[in-house]
């Protein structure tokens, strides 16, 4: 069994991304400006953005975290946007989810530039990736993308089994893994709360992604020797040996179920830090426009 090692591959996009920050540095040119918007004080939100601000710091790109109250009106949130989507010198605008139930997610992520969407969520950017033309792929999936890309893993002929249809993991990564790309051209089949024979379905997979925030949920008897797991889960759970009070947990029981796999992420260290690495390469190509 190996890891699959999100410190390690996110380090290295991260890396090439310094360097490249240096030749624009050094020619003079305009650097990579994230927007970040951050409603209300929901805790696991608040991390997300500190963490992506920290990033974009951490390797010399601007940063601009607009906060605003909970109870702001969706008018206001639409404002905030626009002036965004004007100002010349921010590239990409990500607008940090769940929104407060005042406010109607799918309106405030059309009114988001395409050209700065660098969370991919624009029907836009959903409708480029469903055609394979190039476009922003939400950060997860890319992220997933990237780190099956750096181990090599084989995908093409493979079945990958998806467990969640969410707009922001598993509908956009069954697509991707069944792009005629490398990686891709896997048989995919998604998974979600109606699926009957679950467990057998899994028994088929040589990949699966683990999406639907179950702690523990995806154990040893639902998978076949050799088996390579992608756990996307994130989801706190009370510990009292932990100074925050509560500990991170995937979807995966990984200790029982990671000596049948070839390959395994971790949680935490595995896809979470991916999804940051793949957010900063969209606000990299929607800077300089590729
Ligand atoms: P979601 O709640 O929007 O979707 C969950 C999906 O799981 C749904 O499609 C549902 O049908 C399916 N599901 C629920 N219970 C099921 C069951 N018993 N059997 C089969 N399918 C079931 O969640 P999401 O936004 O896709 O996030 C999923 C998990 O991934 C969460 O833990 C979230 O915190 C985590 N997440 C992690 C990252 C990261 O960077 N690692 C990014 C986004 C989301």
């Amino acid at each position: 069994m190996q890891l699959l090692d999100g410190k390690l591959v996110s380090q290295a996009v991260k890396n090439s991304l310094k360097e490249k920050i240096a030749q624009l540095k050094a020619t003079g040119s305009k650097t990579p400006h994230l927007a970040a918007i951050l409603v209300g004080s929901n805790g696991a939100s608040e991390t997300y953005v500190a963490s992506k601000v920290k990033n974009c710091e951490e390797i010399g790109f601007k940063s601009t975290l607009i906060r605003l109250d909970e109870a702001v009106s969706e008018k206001e949130l639409m404002d905030t946007i626009e002036q965004l989507n004007k100002d010349a010198d921010v590239d990409g605008i990500l607008v940090q989810l769940p929104l407060p139930k005042q406010i109607n997610e799918d309106k405030i992520i059309s009114l988001i530039n395409p050209k700065k969407d660098v969370d991919g969520f624009h029907p836009m950017s959903v409708g480029k990736m469903v055609q394979g033309l190039p476009t922003f792929i939400p950060a997860t999936p890319y992220g997933i993308m990237l780190m099956l890309e750096h181990y090599k893993i084989e995908t093409k002929g493979k079945h990958a089994v998806v467990i969640g249809r969410s707009n922001i993991v598993g509908r956009p990564i069954s697509i991707l893994l069944s792009r005629n790309t490398n990686p891709g051209n896997c048989t995919v089949t998604v998974c979600h709360s109606h699926t009957h024979n679950l467990k057998e379905i899994c028994l088929q997979a040589d990949i699966i992604v683990a999406a639907l925030g179950r702690p523990g949920f995806l154990t040893a008897d639902m998978v076949k020797e050799n088996v390579v797991v992608i756990d996307v889960g994130i989801t706190r759970v009370p510990d009292a040996s932990k100074k925050s009070g509560f500990s991170i947990k995937g979807d995966v029981d990984f200790e029982n179920v990671a000596p049948k796999c070839s390959y395994i992420t971790p949680v935490p260290g595995g896809v979470g830090l991916m999804t940051i690495g793949a957010l900063l390469m969209n606000t990299y190509n929607a800077c300089v426009g590729e």
